[in-house]
């Protein structure tokens, strides 16, 4: 099922993971997805790393929780998977037969973006033959497939925008080209996800924007995927994060109660679903759910 038709139908609760650095590691990713599933979520997806092995291991799990929920016949109505592709040191017929393979697997939603630099290097500089924005990834998604497809976006801005006017001039351009929802970037001040909300809308973006909440596991790991995407940490929290200092089980804690307040103030202004970070971690995300009371149903969509 696409997921523009679930999110038409309740709001969405989904969970991201991470490809493992190695083969062995591919059963401990399966195992944390399987464990979150009794919360009932309406999809999972799985990152695409920056080059190599961990490329295949996206493909792999993504088609082997598919094939997994397809062989049972109950689930499949609960779980749909998501299968994310980036732009990153590929050609074009490269990233096209990627396509290919999840199509013949079933696949039926991609999220389609550009991707960060490789380690080390600052820009990005597309590969020779290789698309060089989400958007053309997009289009060619669009021109040659059936998939439900997915973009990302940056309620503080991503960081190589100038500023937020052409910020969200590349967002809508997304949605122009056939982005059917938007998932954003982490964020810890629900006011900067307010304020986007209102420049997407004046800006006639006007497909479902579904929060990507981030509960941190500890001080160094939130401080550093904040300055790399440039999301700021609003100052209390920066306070709290210092007082607990390397108290990584009190910082933990935090993060789960912080995700908690912020998931139900998202909740109350009416967001269309929650996309949560899940680290390849079950902990967090389950006392989550837990405190909101209703694992898999999070509220009333606006
Ligand atoms: C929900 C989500 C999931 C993600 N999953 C992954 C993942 O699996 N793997 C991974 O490596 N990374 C992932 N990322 C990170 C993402 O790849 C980076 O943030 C990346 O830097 C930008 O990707 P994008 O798709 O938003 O790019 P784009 O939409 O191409 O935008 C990148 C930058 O270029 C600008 N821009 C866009 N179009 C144009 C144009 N035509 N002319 C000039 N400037 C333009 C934009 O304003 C922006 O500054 C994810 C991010 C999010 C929010």
């Amino acid at each position: 099922m696409k997921i523009k038709d679930i999110l038409q139908q309740r709001p969405t609760v989904s969970f991201e993971f991470f490809p493992p650095r190695a083969a062995e590691g591919i059963p401990e990713v399966l195992q944390v997805i399987d464990q979150l599933r009794a919360y009932r979520p309406d999809f999972v997806s799985v990152t695409y790393g920056a080059g190599g092995a961990t490329r295949r291991f996206t493909e792999e799990i993504t088609i082997q929780v598919k094939g997994q929920v397809k062989g049972e016949a109950e689930a499949a109505a609960g779980l749909e998977v998501m299968a994310h592709l980036t732009c990153v040191g590929q050609t074009r017929e490269e990233v096209h037969d990627v396509l290919v393979r999840l199509e013949q697997a079933g696949i039926e939603n991609v999220i389609a973006l550009r991707g960060d630099p490789p380690r080390g290097q600052t820009d990005f500089v597309p590969a020779a033959g290789g698309f060089s924005h989400a958007s053309e990834l997009i289009q060619h998604i669009r021109s040659r497939f059936q998939f439900g497809v997915a973009a990302a976006c940056y309620p503080e801005g991503h960081p190589q925008s100038p500023d937020l006017q052409s910020d969200i001039k590349h967002t809508r351009r997304k949605v122009e080209l056939g982005a059917d929802f938007l998932i954003t970037q982490l964020f810890y001040d629900n006011a900067h996800f307010f304020r986007f909300m209102e420049r997407a809308r004046k800006a006639g973006i006007d497909v479902p924007i579904v929060p990507g909440v981030l509960p941190f596991l500890n001080a160094a790991q939130v401080r550093r995927f904040t300055s790399l995407c440039g999301a700021k940490i609003p100052a209390a929290l920066d306070r709290e994060l210092d007082r607990l200092g390397g108290d990584d089980n009190a910082v933990r804690e935090l993060g789960v109660e912080y995700a908690t307040r912020q998931v139900q103030e998202l909740q109350q202004w009416g967001v269309p679903g929650v996309h949560f970070y899940v680290l390849n971690r079950s902990y967090s995300v389950s006392r989550i759910l837990d405190n909101l009371g209703l694992p898999g149903h999070i509220g009333p969509a606006k």
